[in-house]
């Protein structure tokens, strides 16, 4: 018999033009002096200033300088972009980057202390925060529902996810419009985010049945519009069912929280900086197929509720979605030494791999980055 809890703080307000929405939204909140957290694109295409200026001067600032995979320097300068500023409130519009960089700054503004010390562990993350409303312009991380900032200190090659109940948004104001924009490998590669969170809180050591419930409905909204906004970047409906795929998916891992494959993706990213959806969809069928092997039983129950008679049918239908979204199947084109092989394994030894259903050893990595070279 299972014995589990399930709660989800953040308010989700879910629909096509959703940012008008934005200023009534802070004025129910009574929030007075915000800064818009986004990223250079967003000022460069003047969305950024437009949102500023339907903001009835509740936005006072923009604040831009985050780019993928945020480093703690950045994450710092944002934290004193938003003190410059007296700031009661943010409102963070992009894609996980921005959104995570806004959210570990809207707590650390508070408390003043480095970034760093946060990522390492050297202080506990306080609760206190400025109150944040998440936009997300990518349909993938999630990250406008969860508690997690993935923060990234290049200097000590360390990228990993910092989790704080501080970190939940007070509002997930979900836009499909924005995510129009996205072009075609990008929309690939953070739909494929969104399968592996959908299947690894499926699969994790932490399931739960509400979180299952969510995964199952995330992914066949994945098989289903995937490739039609891949395909057609204008395909409005596709692009909102992926939006409403990437909230429920970010519901269905915030507490069974992912496993293999986003253990490894960490690595990847750090070492051969293959985008994050690319990173986590790379291994995604291996552990498919090796946790199936190993007697993961839950798998084929996943897979017959997609439709597939098993995992190994499933994991099938996910490199042939791979195959036809160019997304990366193998580490070829990198020619990996034996000397990187060791850094992506002793790098893929991250906390996460121990939500797996089966063991994992660093030989199984071994064996599985020695399959893709
Ligand atoms: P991203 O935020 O790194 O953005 C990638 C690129 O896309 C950037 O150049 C960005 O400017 C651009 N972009 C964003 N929106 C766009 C749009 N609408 N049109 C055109 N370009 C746009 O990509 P991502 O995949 O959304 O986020 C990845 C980050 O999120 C990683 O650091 C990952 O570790 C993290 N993450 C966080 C969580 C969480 O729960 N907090 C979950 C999964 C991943």
């Amino acid at each position: 018999m299972q014995v589990w809890n399930y709660a989800q703080p953040v308010r989700i307000s879910f629909g096509a033009g959703k940012i008008k929405t934005l200023a009534q939204e802070v004025k129910q909140f009574g929030g007075r002096r915000g800064v818009l957290v986004t990223s250079p694109s967003f000022v460069r295409r003047g969305m950024a200033q437009q949102i500023v200026a339907d903001s009835d001067g509740l936005l006072v600032d923009v604040y831009s300088q985050i780019s993928p995979n945020p480093d703690v320097k950045e994450c710092d300068a944002c934290v004193e972009a938003l003190q410059r500023a007296h700031a009661d409130f943010v409102v963070a519009l992009g894609g996980g980057s921005v959104l995570d960089c806004a959210k570990a700054a809207a707590t650390f503004a508070l408390s003043g202390e480095p970034s760093s010390k946060y990522l390492c562990g050297e202080l506990p993350i306080p609760s206190a925060h400025l109150p944040l409303i998440a936009v997300p312009t990518t349909a993938g991380t999630g990250s406008e529902i969860t508690c997690v900032a993935v923060l990234s200190d290049h200097e000590r090659g360390v990228k990993a996810p910092l989790n704080s109940d501080g970190f939940y948004p007070a509002l997930a104001l979900v836009d499909s419009e924005l995510t129009h924009s996205v072009p075609p490998h990008l929309t690939a590669c953070t739909g494929f985010d969104v399968l592996c969170h959908a299947t690894e809180a499926y699969w994790s050591l932490h399931h739960q049945p509400i979180c299952d419930a969510l995964a199952v409905h995330a992914a066949r909204m994945v098989f289903e519009n995937l490739q039609k906004a891949y395909d057609c970047p204008n395909d409005a409906l596709a692009r909102d069912r992926m939006a409403e795929a990437s909230v429920i998916a970010g519901l269905a891992f915030t507490q069974p929280k992912t496993t293999s494959s986003h253990a490894c993706s960490y690595a990847l990213t750090r070492i051969l900086d293959i985008p994050h959806g690319e990173a986590c969809a790379l291994t995604i069928d291996y552990f498919m197929r090796l946790n199936a092997q190993e007697g993961c039983e839950r798998i084929h129950d996943f897979a017959h509720l997609l439709g597939y008679a098993d995992a190994y049918a499933l994991a099938d239908a996910y490199a042939a979605l791979k195959r036809a979204t160019d997304v990366k199947s193998d580490l070829k084109a990198y020619h990996l030494t034996d000397e990187i092989v060791e850094a992506l394994v002793e790098g893929s030894q991250h906390p996460n791999l121990r939500n797996n259903p089966i063991e994992i050893t660093p030989q199984m990595l071994r064996t599985m980055y020695e399959s893709m070279r």
